[in-house]
């Protein structure tokens, strides 16, 4: 997968983005292989991401769908569970991330 939004990824800092407790969540999820792509284009990538057994830690949670989108003013995001206009970047997201770039690093 290459196009602006793999580039918006590899470019930004999660750590500064995500709460300390989503980013650990989020990558559970990922390693547990909780990331469905559902859609990928240069431009925008749609994935559900959760649904999994478990605590918290071990990235158990809803099944929530991410999309995450390059814009002229840089990435944007929105989970489905997210309150409507909250720009958290949650777990959900940083699971998508770690996915996305995991399939960058591949290439
Ligand atoms: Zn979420």
């Amino acid at each position: 997968m290459t196009g602006p939004v793999t580039d918006l990824i590899g470019q930004m800092d999660i750590g500064s983005m995500a709460l300390p407790s989503n980013i650990r969540y989020g990558t559970a999820i990922y390693r547990r292989g909780a990331v469905e792509f559902i859609e990928e284009t240069p431009l925008r990538v749609e994935a559900w991401a959760g649904g999994l057994d478990g605590s918290m830690g071990e990235g158990g949670g809803t099944r929530r769908r991410v999309e995450l989108v390059a814009t002229p003013d840089g990435l944007q995001w929105h989970c489905t569970g997210n309150p409507k206009n909250h720009q958290i970047f949650c777990k959900h997201c940083v699971a998508v991330a770690l996915a996305i770039a995991a399939t960058k690093t591949r290439q």
